[in-house]
């Protein structure tokens, strides 16, 4: 098992599992559970864990890091821009050492409501991923990519630019924003790699399981709703039950058209449930 998520790419699609930490007043112990059977049952390259920005429980994104690299698995931990300083930096880098905790995905992170800027030393993903690869360079780093284009760039060409200035700024892969419509992605790959922006992408997959979350979350995101997810959501929207069904059979397509494709990583966005996500790649027939 490699510990630095970048050496797996060469070898192989890594394939991996996304959670959250929960709120400090609800109990930790059914997300450790959850990552625990993913662990037995599919042996990931790797589980990322994200940090709720500006929340109160930015301490059990460590806290999860940690259990998760007591299982032997690399965890990536998500760090953001927001309200962190120069110092607090050094000393999260620090404690991530600690813990072992070796890969980190650079954010910049969604500002809170009413927040214009990060409050913090840096405004953007790029310079908080050159600091960290100034402070202690044998961290590994990932950087966020949105294939259809992030909401608020200025252009596409601008975001290809500041994707590439996160490669130059010692990034060491990409992880990518939802998408469902793998045709944007294949062309934004394109386009990266045309502008020297060359690094393995790893790609994020929310399972589509229920229709108001999918629908919340593209919209959230600016990423478009493909017409055969459009119609699953016409047809069967008023029935959880036919919907995640029809739901699960399209993220198993959407998986094989991606792997077909040649991506780099598979990264699962599990919701901290394992049971869905275990059965779609089966369905997949994702081997590991
Ligand atoms: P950046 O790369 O900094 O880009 C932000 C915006 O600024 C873009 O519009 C970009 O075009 C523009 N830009 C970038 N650099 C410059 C520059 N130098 N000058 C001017 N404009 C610039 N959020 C969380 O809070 N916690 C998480 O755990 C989390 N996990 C995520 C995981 C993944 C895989 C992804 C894709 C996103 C995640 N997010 C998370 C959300 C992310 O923080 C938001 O998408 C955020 O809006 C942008 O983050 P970024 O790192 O892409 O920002």
């Amino acid at each position: 098992m490699h510990h630095l998520v970048r050496d797996v790419f060469p070898e192989r699609m890594s394939v991996s599992f996304e959670f959250f930490p929960p709120k400090e007043e609800q109990p930790i112990e059914p997300v450790l559970s959850t990552i625990s059977t993913l662990r037995d049952k599919w042996n990931p390259d790797f589980m990322s864990v994200t940090y709720g920005a500006g929340g109160t429980n930015k301490g059990r994104n460590l806290e999860l890091c940690a259990a998760i690299e007591k299982l032997s698995v690399p965890a990536v931990s998500h760090f953001t821009c927001i309200g962190n300083t120069r110092e607090f930096i050094v000393d999260q880098l620090k404690a991530l050492k600690e813990n072992g905790i070796e890969n980190i995905l650079t954010l910049r992170g969604d500002l809170p409501a009413g927040w214009t800027g990060t409050n913090g030393d840096f405004s953007y993903a790029v310079d908080l991923a050159a600091f960290i690869k100034k402070t202690d360079p044998s961290f590994c780093l990932a950087g966020a990519i949105s294939p259809e284009v992030h909401m608020r760039a200025k252009s596409l060409d601008h975001d290809i630019m500041y994707a590439r200035r996160k490669k130059d700024a010692g990034v060491d892969f990409f992880m990518t924003q939802l998408f469902y419509d793998n045709d944007a992605f294949y062309r934004y790959r394109d386009r990266l790699y045309g502008a020297g922006a060359d690094l393995p992408i790893d790609v994020g997959v929310m399972p589509v399981l229920k229709k108001d979350a999918i629908i919340k979350m593209t919209l959230m995101n600016g990423s478009a709703i493909p017409v055969e997810l459009a119609r699953i959501i016409g047809i069967y929207g008023d029935n959880p039950d036919d919907f995640k069904k029809a739901g699960m059979e399209y993220t198993v397509k959407h998986i094989a058209d991606l792997v077909s494709n040649g991506i780099d990583g598979l990264h699962m966005f599990t919701l901290n449930k394992w049971e869905d996500v275990s059965e779609i790649l089966t369905m997949a027939g994702v081997c590991f």
